[in-house]
């Protein structure tokens, strides 16, 4: 009889819960937006980060479809100064969902024209727009083609800059805020503000040149951006003693069973393209012999392909990179921070 009781009671509050539950569901939803929205991941020591520079990974994929990984995209923090290198689709949106705020994005870098480098920076523009009621174009910097690009976000977003001045007003969306400042740059110091400064230099992707890594450094610790590039003495040259290599990977080994599946297929152009992209790219176990070269104190792979659909198959993706650089290897992801804190060798790792 009690236990009859006790089902009634239980059925009863189900019906009520499911009864109620559209102003249930709208009072969790508002409470958890209340505490969500406008959150700030980049705020000083929100999160116990001293001082230092700190990449934040908002893309670490490829082409190659990819549920788990943007296309490439990499924002650096270094004291007041905030820099975003490349964006390609879908990186930087992964910074607002993260509540990353760019407001005061400082300038954008990219290091080579290639669509899944530079296809995503729109919401850079408007975040950047929106979250400081910037008057002023944002810097696009890279290679020679750059400021083509930029001329061509600036034609392709010229109607919505209008209507979000038109709709929200001089006082928060001001006019000349919504459009970037493309600027060619060659190799050498293309950076340098508030104690941060990267240095380009050219990296073998050809026949895609010219095509930058980058060298940061900040307040005594470096790190270095390959880029995409394949097998290249100048990585090793640029990332001399750096504290962290950020380098691009490609597996042949596994990207060979997309090729075969596609040629089985009947899909022979398709197949031939995942043949080529092996040309101008860096194995896993070639950015072990940088690293070591390097004697950098990290390897950090990313721009990963193929796409690594489980961490089980990490091992197969490396290869024996790691009997090939005595240091720690990351295979970075989606949301990955490391942080370089001043005065120290220490190499801080964390997740958004
Ligand atoms: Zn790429
Ligand atoms: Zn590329």
């Amino acid at each position: 009889m009690r236990r009859l009781g006790i089902i009634i009671a239980g059925l009863a509050l189900a019906a009520g819960l499911w009864w109620f539950r559209a102003p249930l569901g709208e009072a969790a939803y508002i409470a958890l937006a209340q505490q969500r929205a406008g959150r700030n991941a980049l705020a000083p020591n929100s999160d116990g980060r001293s001082d230092g520079l700190t990449l934040i990974f908002c893309g670490t994929g490829t082409p190659l479809p990819d549920p788990e990984r943007a296309e490439s995209c990499l924002l650096v923090q270094a004291g007041t100064s905030l820099l975003l290198i490349d964006g390609g689709d879908g990186g930087v949106r992964k910074l607002a969902g993260w509540g990353v705020p760019l407001g005061g994005l400082d300038g954008v870098l990219i290091t080579h024209l290639h669509s899944d480098h530079v296809e995503g920076l729109g919401p850079a523009l408007l975040m950047r727009w929106t979250g400081s009621a910037a008057r002023t174009p944002l810097p696009l910097i890279g290679p020679a083609g750059t400021a083509r690009l930029a001329a061509g976000y600036n034609e392709m977003l010229h109607a919505d800059a209008g209507y979000r001045t038109a709709h929200h007003g001089e006082a928060i969306t001001p006019t000349g805020g919504g459009q970037f400042a493309g600027r060619d740059v060659g190799p050498g110091v293309v950076w340098n503000a508030g104690g941060l400064m990267v240095t380009a230099f050219a990296v073998d992707h050809a026949p895609i040149a010219p095509a930058f890594g980058y060298r940061l450094t900040y307040k005594g610790r470096t790190a270095v951006i390959s880029g995409d590039t394949a097998a290249s003495p100048a990585v090793a040259a640029a990332a001399k003693g750096a504290d962290l290599l950020v380098h691009e990977a490609l597996q042949p080994r596994l990207v060979a069973g997309i090729t075969r599946g596609l040629a089985a297929a009947g899909q022979a152009r398709t197949a031939q393209i995942t043949r080529d992209i092996l040309n101008y790219h860096t194995t896993p176990e070639q950015a072990a012999d940088i690293a070591a070269q390097a004697k950098v104190g990290m390897l950090v792979l990313t721009h990963i392909a193929p796409p690594l659909p489980s961490r089980l198959l990490h091992a197969a993706f490396l290869g024996d990179a790691g009997a090939r650089f005595a240091g720690p290897i990351r295979i970075a992801h989606d949301g990955l921070v490391l942080h370089l804190p001043a005065g120290s060798a220490a190499v801080e790792a964390d997740a958004l």
